[in-house]
């Protein structure tokens, strides 16, 4: 079994609605060793991609992207929640459905830091609906950009992103693949 598997067994824990809770360890208190783990397995996976960038998304993605990208060599974007209306133009703006809150919100990235040039790896925490990836896929679209794929920690596979995305043309590592969950048992794909 997986490292990180091994671990949501060990320290996660189920919510009521398909919430995972990984406070412990991936999105409030960060084992930074654990993920200097995670960051070699993405860095394995997209080894020959000339990755140059990668993008998160506020806030939980950060840390997981901020050790990858030592793995890579290369600086961090993350997508920002804004209020404020692009009225200069000097933004990239996306919205994004919180699968946690289920509310809409916007994100942001200056489009000094996401050129046409990049070749960019989008990491995050967790894939369940996909609207934070997609999100993120439209960034990069928007700037022109190459997306080279998407490194996930935890995919929950009983929801649509994954499949979604992946049937659009994105390549996804995902490090650890929940096939179902409930309180008293929990499956990985195989
Ligand atoms: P999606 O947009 O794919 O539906 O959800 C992705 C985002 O929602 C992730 O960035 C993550 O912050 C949050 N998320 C989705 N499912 C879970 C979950 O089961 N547990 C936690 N802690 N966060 C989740």
């Amino acid at each position: 079994m997986r490292v990180l598997e091994q671990r949501i067994l060990r320290d996660g824990k189920v919510r009521p609605g398909g919430v995972l809770k990984v406070d412990g360890f991936l999105n409030h208190q960060m084992d930074v060793e654990l993920f200097g783990q995670l960051a070699k397995q993405w860095h394995a996976a997209f080894a020959g991609d000339n990755v140059n960038k990668i993008l998160t998304i506020e806030a939980s993605g950060i840390g997981l992207a901020c050790i990858a990208a030592q793995e890579f060599g290369c600086p961090v974007l993350f997508a920002k929640k804004s209020k404020t209306k692009n009225i200069d133009g000097s933004v990239y703006t996306t919205r994004v459905e919180s699968f946690t809150h289920g509310n809409v919100y916007d994100v942001i990235v200056a489009r000094e830091y996401l050129l046409p040039t990049d070749r960019v790896l989008l990491i995050d925490d967790f894939l369940a609906n996909g609207a934070a990836l997609e999100g993120l896929c439209d960034l990069v679209r928007q700037a022109g950009a190459t997306l080279v794929g998407a490194g996930i920690a935890v995919e929950k596979c009983f929801q649509p992103g994954g499949a979604r995305l992946r049937a659009a043309g994105l390549r996804i590592e995902s490090l650890a693949r929940i096939k179902s969950m409930s309180d008293s048992a929990l499956e990985f794909m195989d």
